[in-house]
């Protein structure tokens, strides 16, 4: 049986970006029997050195955009500042998911943060700064804040911590007066996420949650399934759900949250496969990735359950000291570790450059083992 509108291998599916996330992709698809064209400007991208066709051009390079078109029979993204109108465009000619209205939102803080509030979900307390002239204005009860891009921040790049107005008015110039959002620092018990996908008939496959630890504003450590109160997770599933139904979003979407003093709220989202789920590569029957194809070729979503409890830790390049490889040799000790290297070039601090997963039978022996390997590395 074959569903209208399926789009089944050998068809080329269209990847924009060509990270680590697009990598992933890549090898999925090509697992299920689809090739891949990545578009991205960097030749030594980690995905376009393993895709069957790699467009080297910027991503609102049109002759590329026509190329990319014309060769795929659906396309997606694999991170969220693909410009808007390369989507736009590229939906003209083909299918394209998640949709440019939904990365629209999600590229932007601003935009992100009021559609939150629009559909009544809870958020932390937040006040938009387009002008210096807006800082005094805001609440003083926001402080002491975080000051935040609201483009193009990732991985806690444009984000200040803020004390009081000076300080605010100090980062907003800092930043190039760009649009901010200046937001309260919230007391954090600790951080989830929860990845999902969503198809074109509306039906979810949730991930469990996942439980983060960032270090830096970078994720550092997941947890999966995150340990504490059920009624948090339950939360953070239906809100999720929730996200992407009000966007009608088609895809796979995750959903960062923040629990502060036992309160869950959204804190931000992304319009793709997230860092906090890479777990399910090694721990669920379906993985990530393979949803992202699924959904994209109009497929019938897989099976989202977890089989093994699992902890993820993020390899940054900080661990290569003076350039020198780490002790890989203590990772591959542990038969319960699953590493995934990405085949970048130039390890630089905070860059990421891989992660492994210590997949096992028992939660607490699965967490203890995947952070004596994470600090042997070092
Ligand atoms: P991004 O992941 O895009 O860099 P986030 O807004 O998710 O940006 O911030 C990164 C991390 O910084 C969060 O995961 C959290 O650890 C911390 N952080 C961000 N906003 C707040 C806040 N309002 N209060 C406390 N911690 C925060
Ligand atoms: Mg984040």
């Amino acid at each position: 049986m074959s569903r209208a509108n399926t789009i089944l291998p050998p068809a080329m599916l269209g990847m924009l970006g060509g990270g680590q996330l697009g990598r992933f992709f890549v090898i999925a698809a090509h697992e299920m029997g689809y090739k891949v064209a990545v578009l991205d400007p960097d030749r030594n991208s980690p995905a376009g050195k393993i895709a069957d066709v790699h467009l080297c051009a910027a991503y609102d390079d049109e002759a590329a955009l026509r190329s990319m078109a014309e060769q795929c029979a659906a396309i997606t993204t694999e991170f969220e500042n693909v410009p808007a109108a390369t989507l736009e465009f590229l939906a003209q000619h083909r299918t394209v998911r998640p949709a440019a209205s939904a990365v629209a939102i999600a590229q932007n803080r601003v935009a992100e943060k009021n559609f939150f509030r629009d559909a009544g979900l809870p958020v932390a307390p937040y006040a938009v700064i387009q002008q210096a002239a807006d800082i005094p204005g805001a609440d003083s009860g926001l402080y002491p804040a975080i000051l935040k891009v609201a483009r193009f921040g990732y991985d806690g790049k444009g984000q200040a911590r803020v004390a009081n107005v000076e300080e605010a008015r100090a980062a907003f110039e800092k930043f190039g007066a760009e649009i901010c959002v200046l937001e309260r620092m919230l007391k954090l018990d600790y951080e989830v996420s929860l990845v999902l996908a969503r198809d074109a008939d509306g039906q979810v496959a949730a991930f469990p949650v996942a439980e983060n630890a960032h270090l830096n504003g970078i994720l550092d450590v997941s947890i999966a399934p995150a340990r504490g109160d059920e009624t948090i997770r339950e939360q953070a599933r239906a809100l999720a759900v929730e996200v992407a139904k009000k966007l009608n979003y088609v895809g796979v979407l995750g959903v960062e949250f923040f629990v502060s003093e036992g309160q869950l709220l959204v804190n931000e989202m992304a319009p793709r496969p997230h860092n906090s789920g890479h777990y399910t590569i090694d721990a669920c029957v379906t993985n990530q990735f393979e949803q992202q194809v699924r959904a994209l070729a109009g497929l019938p979503l897989g099976d989202a359950r977890q089989h093994s409890p699992a902890v993820m830790v993020n390899l940054l390049g900080d661990i290569w000291k003076n350039g020198a490889e780490p002790a890989w040799d203590i990772a591959f000790a542990e038969p319960g570790l699953k590493m995934h290297l990405y085949g970048k070039h130039e390890a630089r601090p905070g860059r990421k450059m891989g992660h492994f997963t210590v997949i096992g039978e028992r939660a607490e022996a699965v967490l203890s083992e995947a952070m004596q390997v994470r600090d042997q590395l070092g």
